[in-house]
């Protein structure tokens, strides 16, 4: 493999977003995953693109990011995503307050909002609880991740990236406070600056170079029931709590999830609690759900970064990003981007793009904003950019491939 200018570590969606970023200024850029795109987190999240609402009375920046992300993917993503709207729906236990302050600092971030009594959103989801008090129409929709990560993965590779899968980062040596050359699947390659985009794995690629990255990963479990035309992703209008989302994908709903803190991404127990609690809590918007023949199961580690939140169980860490420029930990020519969520990758792939450029001397602006993913008014092309880079997750298993 040659040197690149750029190595980024990790093909989720911040990773491939960062190739493609850097790829589109003209960088010469390498991004590697230790097996297929999307493996990691990324291909194996809800699949809701975030409208902001979900977070608008606990984070006004975190929420005003999703909208305006929303907002872009919505134009550039095609059929990486289905525009299906979202419900959030106050069941009569629930208090009032809390759906009241959530429509006010909907509208000062300015996310559209519209209230529905019972008999109306009943109207739209036929088998909703007969319990709904009120419900708020907001602009969520679904996000298929495996074409989004693949479709970044296509743009970087058509802009003169070299994408490898199967390719795992085992070393990297450190000389004079720079990272000198960086073990890759028993090669060696060198390159001028790398972008630690590891996910729930980003510490590990740190430690690599003797720096902590203070990771809370949190494991969330999801369940895929079979389930036609559900419509709008339906969000329960209460602080966020277990089973409090289902998403439509297909003819299927992706019930989910929780938020349990774990120690390895890779080796965590599964518990039968999570899937129970899960499918309850959901059925509590949606009964006919409760009973449904078993369907798939996985479960997701969150990339949480909270150097401050020692102890934290999960619900209250951020789910916005950090960009981590390491010059500032001494070793010059290595940032890691973790945190987030699906919905904002592309600004924190123009972020850490942003850094590298500064740091490498490039001046380029970012364009992933104003382009249009490739194959993206095209399914059939964006699911055989999915097998191109052995990037199928489960999330959106029922959906990706149906159009070959
Ligand atoms: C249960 C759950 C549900 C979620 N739902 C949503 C949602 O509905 N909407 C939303 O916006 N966000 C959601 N999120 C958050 C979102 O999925 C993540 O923030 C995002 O996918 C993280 O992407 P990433 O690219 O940073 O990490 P990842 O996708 O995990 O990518 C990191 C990659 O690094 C690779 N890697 C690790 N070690 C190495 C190595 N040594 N060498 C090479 N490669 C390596 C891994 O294989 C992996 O592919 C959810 C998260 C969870 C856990």
């Amino acid at each position: 493999m040659n040197d690149p200018t750029v190595l980024v570590v990790g093909g989720g969606v911040t990773g491939a977003g960062t190739a493609r970023d850097l790829a589109l200024r003209g960088v010469d850029v390498t991004l590697v995953d230790r097996a297929g795109l999307g493996s990691g987190t990324s291909g194996r999240s809800h699949g809701l693109l975030h409208s902001g609402a979900r977070y608008a009375e606990s984070d006004f920046e975190g929420a005003r990011e999703c909208l305006e992300e929303n907002r872009i993917l919505r134009e550039i993503a095609g059929a990486c995503i289905r525009e299906t709207g979202g419900l959030f729906v106050q069941l009569a236990a629930d208090d009032p307050d809390y759906f009241d302050i959530k429509r006010d600092r909907c509208a000062s971030i300015g996310i559209p909002t519209r209230v529905l009594d019972g008999d109306e959103a009943g109207a739209i989801v036929p088998e909703l609880s007969d319990d709904v008090a009120r419900a708020m129409e907001v602009p969520d929709a679904v996000v298929y991740p495996s074409r989004l990560v693949a479709a970044n993965a296509a743009d970087a590779r058509d802009h003169g990236a070299t994408i490898a899968v199967g390719a795992p980062v085992g070393g990297m040596t450190v000389t004079d406070g720079r990272i000198t050359s960086v073990e890759l699947g028993g090669e060696r390659i060198e390159p001028d600056y790398v972008i630690n985009a590891a996910g729930a794995w980003a510490d590990r690629i740190a430690t690599m170079v003797g720096l902590d990255i203070e990771m809370r990963l949190t494991r969330g479990v999801m369940i895929s029931i079979e389930y036609d035309d559900l419509g709008p992703v339906l969000n329960r209008c209460r602080p966020p709590n277990d089973g409090d989302i289902i998403v439509p994908h297909g003819s299927a709903v992706v019930l989910g999830t929780t938020s349990v803190p774990v120690a390895d991404p890779d080796d965590h127990p599964i518990e039968d609690w999570e899937i129970e609690r899960t499918r309850r809590e959901c059925g509590a918007m949606l009964p006919s759900i409760v009973d449904a023949p078993d369907g798939r199961t996985w479960w997701g580690v969150r990339p949480l970064y909270a150097p401050d939140e020692d102890g934290c169980n999960g619900r209250g860490i951020s789910r916005g990003f950090f960009r981590l420029d390491h010059a500032e930990d001494d070793v010059e020519n290595f940032a890691s981007i973790v945190g987030g969520k699906l919905t904002t990758y592309r600004k924190m792939a123009q972020e850490t793009a942003d850094l590298a450029c500064e740091r490498l001397g490039i001046d380029a602006e970012c364009t992933t904003a104003e382009r249009r993913l490739p194959g993206s008014d095209d399914p059939a092309q964006l699911d055989a950019f999915v097998s191109e880079f052995d990037g199928q997750g489960p999330t959106d298993a029922d959906v990706v491939g149906s159009e070959r």
